[in-house]
């Protein structure tokens, strides 16, 4: 039932027929996974709080960057340097009080992903990168939930809604990632910024007619759109029998290391803000006994470079080993020594110690 408030709010949707007092129900009965608060996620989760979806879960570790204000309309300018979860659930609450919001701050993962979307009936990909994406749709797949995509670059957007209890999924499409030096992120390669505006609510749309039932969603359809010419196009989509994951006799049944699917070369990488959501791993300091001494991460072992072939039978081989130095160049080669000997476990920090305390300390970052 809708309370007077309610009804209030969402009049305009109750005088649609093909929405009504039904639908309004639905959706307030109706729950959203937005994986990715950014500039998909901004509009989308915007708007399906403002339709009155009843439960929205939103997905994100990252910290409101100024960088991101030309597209990320969740977020102002007073905002940057804190989390973009706590900034979104204030907007998404002021928008409409009426709802749920549930923040997930963290990195989606094979670890964390099938547990987080259960819970939710439709899962919005708002991803930047394919890993994620991949990620994504495998656990759509495995959980059997709608996954309504979206992606972005420079001038040009996509849609879709891959479910695949009734058609194709992305890897149907794209069985394979793209090489990893042919793709620009958007970082390199720019984006409009209207763009994900136009394919956020794109997202939205189709969010709240699989929610309500109302009109055809674009399962295996791919809308293309040309934000330089101003056109849509749609392509048909087929399911592929041989789709390794959705297919026949699919060869990927539980969720696999994304980041070596996606990038081999580069999979020994852990960023500062991955470290944060990677408690149990042992972290060694690679430079010098004074460099550690003027400040190191807490619990980290300290084994100099130079030391550290003689020190190798000490590091455990059955855990997560991060190396780490000053800016990531002398754990690089720790790294390698680390892979040689056979730590199949090993990887080193990003930008090294200065990018970790830039990550604890934004407003210290040096611009
Ligand atoms: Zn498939």
């Amino acid at each position: 039932m809708l309370t007077e408030s309610e009804r209030e709010r969402y009049a305009r949707h109750l005088v649609l027929p093909e929405v009504g007092e039904e639908g309004q129900q639905k959706l307030k009965a109706g729950s959203v996974l937005i994986v990715g608060a950014g500039g998909l996620g901004s509009p989308s989760s915007m708007y399906l709080a403002a339709a009155g979806v009843g439960r929205i879960g939103l997905a994100d570790f990252d910290k409101v960057d100024v960088t991101n204000l030309h597209r990320q309309i969740l977020y102002g300018t007073s905002d940057v340097g804190k989390p973009k979860l706590s900034v979104a659930r204030d907007r998404l609450h002021d928008l409409n009080p009426e709802i749920a919001i549930e923040t997930h701050e963290t990195t989606i993962t094979s670890e964390n992903a099938l547990a987080i979307f259960r819970g939710y009936d439709v899962i919005v990909d708002g991803t930047d990168n394919f890993p994620t994406r991949y990620l994504v749709n495998d656990a759509c797949v495995i959980t059997g939930k709608p996954n309504v995509y979206g992606s972005i670059f420079r001038f040009d957007g996509q849609a879709s809604v891959f479910d695949a209890r009734e058609g194709p999924c992305y890897r149907c499409l794209y069985p394979e990632p793209p090489p990893p030096n042919l793709v620009p992120s958007c970082a390199e390669g720019g984006v409009l910024g209207v763009l994900p505006g136009v394919i956020g609510t794109i997202q939205a749309t189709e969010t709240i007619k699989l929610i309500t039932g109302v009109g055809e969603p674009l399962i295996g359809r791919l809308l293309l759109f040309d934000a330089l010419r101003m056109e849509f196009r749609r392509l048909k989509l087929k399911k592929d029998p041989n789709c390794a994951v959705c297919g026949d006799n699919p060869s990927i049944t539980q969720l696999i290391g994304y980041e070596g699917f996606c990038n081999p070369a580069e999979v020994g990488e852990v960023t500062p803000a991955q470290l944060g959501t990677m408690p149990e791993t042992l972290l060694i300091d690679v430079r010098e006994p004074y460099e550690f001494k003027q400040g190191h991460i807490k619990d980290a072992w300290l084994i100099p470079l130079g030391q550290l072939e003689r020190h190798m039978d000490a590091i455990p081989r059955d855990r997560d080993v991060v190396l780490y130095c000053r800016t990531g160049q002398r754990s690089g080669r720790a790294l390698e020594m680390l892979r040689g000997a056979g730590f199949r476990r090993a990887k080193h920090l990003k930008g090294g110690y200065l990018a970790w305390v830039r990550e604890q300390r934004p407003d210290a970052a040096a611009r």
